[in-house]
This record gives structure tokens, sequence and C-alpha cells, in this order.
């Protein structure tokens, strides 16, 4: 199997646990019954506890990508008379500038560079909107939002807040409840630590409000809420990717909660942070979250040499970057079943590869 004995650190998809992979290698049971409602009720249920939604929320299961769920959230819940503010820092920003664009969404390309937002108030141009679009971790460059700061902007000035955490679930705090957020987009292949192919949209009931009647069968939100009511899809949903987010959850809260597994990814980040600070590479920004750490070589290396040194010399599997950004940065994700000692595989290749002793 391709890449099967590799070092994960790629920001999706993630390395997996032995328990989540196992549920993947059953055969898939049949779903229109009580026995797979049950499970995406519980699907539901410890989605929206993770997220902190506020009561009456609501999840929208697909079977897509996450940039299914992205489009589809502009699709059902924005019109002609919004004014979308699009926050821009990179490739899945400039993902839903395109998205609005194609749907004819009115919108403000927010180009962002150097700030997390906390100063949105200050730098958002000062026209009438509707909508506050943001990827709370920009994956391409990991590049980490305020959530807060953009959630008291959004309260303040009647926005729908519409969040994609699909890439700092489970590893960043994400609380919709706390910060204003309406709308939060998930997929399985990031934070989740499933395989692709599942996408969920949590609307909280201020988006529920404002699902529209839309031309589109497949990603029409009315009729997935109406399936929803008794625990199904309006078409086949990735039934085996639900019976692993099942599981994942569950395993989750044994491992004492959402709160102790963004500790853990805290603790992973910062010791690998520390670890490779005799190495000349220096850190991309300083609103890291704790999902990925995006790395500058210092001695004029070219980013992509290194990330295909890792690869062909010690089956390390890191991420680059393309277009301008392919010498200046590769990225390394700190997402799914991650240890130290898992992390130290990378830490100790990297040292190799530069030549230099690991103190
Ligand atoms: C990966 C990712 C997506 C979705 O990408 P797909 O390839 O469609 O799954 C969307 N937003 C962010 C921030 C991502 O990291």
């Amino acid at each position: 199997m391709i890449y099967e004995d590799y070092y994960i650190f790629t920001p999706g998809p993630v390395k997996m646990s032995d328990e989540i992979m196992e549920v993947g290698a059953k055969q898939t049971p049949y779903f229109r019954n009580c026995e797979f409602s049950n499970v995406t009720y519980a699907c539901e249920k410890g989605l929206l506890e993770m997220v902190n939604a506020p009561e009456g929320s609501k999840v929208i299961f697909l079977t897509a990508s996450g940039t299914a769920g992205m489009e589809s959230v502009v699709m059902n819940l924005l019109t002609k008379d919004d004014k979308a503010l699009v926050v821009h820092g990179g490739g899945f920003g400039g993902r839903f500038v395109d998205i609005c664009d194609v749907h004819g969404i009115p919108h403000t390309d927010f180009v962002v560079k150097n700030t997390n937002l906390h100063d949105i108030e200050s730098l958002a141009p000062k026209e009438n909107y509707t909508s506050l679009i943001v990827n709370a971790h920009e994956t391409s460059v990991g590049h980490l939002y305020d959530l807060g700061a953009m959630g008291a902007y959004a309260k303040k000035n009647n926005l729908l807040y519409i969040v994609d955490a699909i890439s700092m679930l489970v590893t960043d705090p994400v609380d919709m409840s706390a910060d204003n957020i309406d709308v939060v987009i998930a997929s399985s292949q990031k934070g989740l630590a499933l395989p692709p192919g599942l996408t969920m949209v949590i609307l909280a009931p201020r988006a529920l409000e404002k699902v529209q009647d839309i031309k589109s069968l497949y990603f029409n939100f009315k009729d997935y809420l109406s399936n929803g009511e008794r625990g199904q899809t309006p078409y086949t949903p990735a039934v085996t990717i639900m019976l692993q987010l099942e599981a994942r959850l569950n395993q989750i809260n044994r491992r004492g909660g959402v709160q102790q597994s963004i500790k853990k990814a805290q603790d992973i980040s910062e010791y690998f942070r520390a670890s490779i600070k005799d190495l000349p590479l220096k850190e991309y920004t300083p609103y890291m979250p704790n999902a990925m750490t995006t790395l500058t070589p210092t001695d004029g290396k070219s980013a992509m040499d290194i990330v295909n040194g890792l690869e062909d010399g010690y089956k390390v599997m890191v991420c680059p970057n393309g277009g301008a950004e392919r010498d200046t940065i590769f990225r390394v994700s700190h997402m799914g079943d991650m240890t130290r000692a898992y992390t130290d595989v990378l830490i100790d290749a990297l040292y190799d590869y530069y030549k230099i002793e690991r103190k």
C-alpha cells in the first residue's frame, strides 16, 4: 500500500489511531434503520458538545470533502442581498472568495497579513456587512485567527459568523456559545483524524433561521434537516466514516474530553518547536495553532528539498507548499494520533538531515 510504513505529519489526511482503522476494516452495514439512526444521533450529540453549540443547534452530514461544506454553507445561508466580509489570509480564504464569486454573493475580499485579527475592529473595512467568514486555521500557511475577537465584532455588527474549523477542531479551542459562532464547518480528514469523505456543518439557531430554498438537489440543507430529524440523510452517507466518527468521539471522551485533546496537541506542538531550536529553521508566523507548525529555512536551503530529503531518507512525510512558497516554507502537522515519541522520529530525522547533533 502506498506510504503504509511512513511517518505521517501531513495536515490532512493525518495520523489515525489503530482503533479507528479497525472500524474501517469491517463490512459496511445497511443504514436505513434505527441502529444507524442512533449512530447519527450520537455523532450529532458528540459534535455539538465538542464545540459547545447553543441549545437547538443541528448538524448536517455531507458525503463530500471539506470544500463542499464551505460551498454549501454559502449556497444555503447567503443570498444576493447579503454582503460577506471574507477573511483571506491564504489559499483556503481565497477559496471562500471564489465560492462567493461563483454564487454571485456580494463580498469583500479582506486580504489579511501578519495579524490574527485580534484587532479586526480597526482593520475591517467600514462597510455594512451581513456576514463574516473565516477559516479559523488558515492551513495553507499555518495561521490561527482570534475567534473570540472576531465573534465580538460579529455580535456588535449583527453579522452571521461562519467559521471553517476543519483544521483546528480537536487540537485548538472552538466555542460556538462563547464566541457567538453561528456556523462551524468540520471535515473528517484533519483534526478529527478520520479518512476523508465526511463533512459536517454545524448550524446554530440563528443560522437555521437563515437556511434558504435553493437551486440544488444534493446540497439542499432543508432536505438534510428534515431527514436529520429521524437520524438519516437524504442520500447514502459515508456509513463507515460515520461509524469511525462515533468511535472517535468516544475515544476523545474516554481520554478526558476535548479539552484534554487540545492540551495534548499543545504539549506536542510546543515540544516539537522547542526541540528544533538548534536547527536553521524559524517559525513562519507568531500565530501558530496547536494543529501545525510552519517553518522557514534560514540557511538558504530550499524548503522543498527538505521535504523530499525527509521522505526519501527517513520515510517521514511533512507537507510542502506550492507556487511562490515552494522554497520558503514547509508544514508539519500535529493533528491526529500523535505522541512525543512519534514526533521524535521527525525531530531526529531533521537533526540527522542537517548533520547536527541533537542535544
Ligand atoms: C483541508 C481544508 C479544507 C477542505 O479541503 P478539502 O480538500 O475539500 O477537504 C477547507 N478548509 C480548510 C481550512 C482546510 O484545511
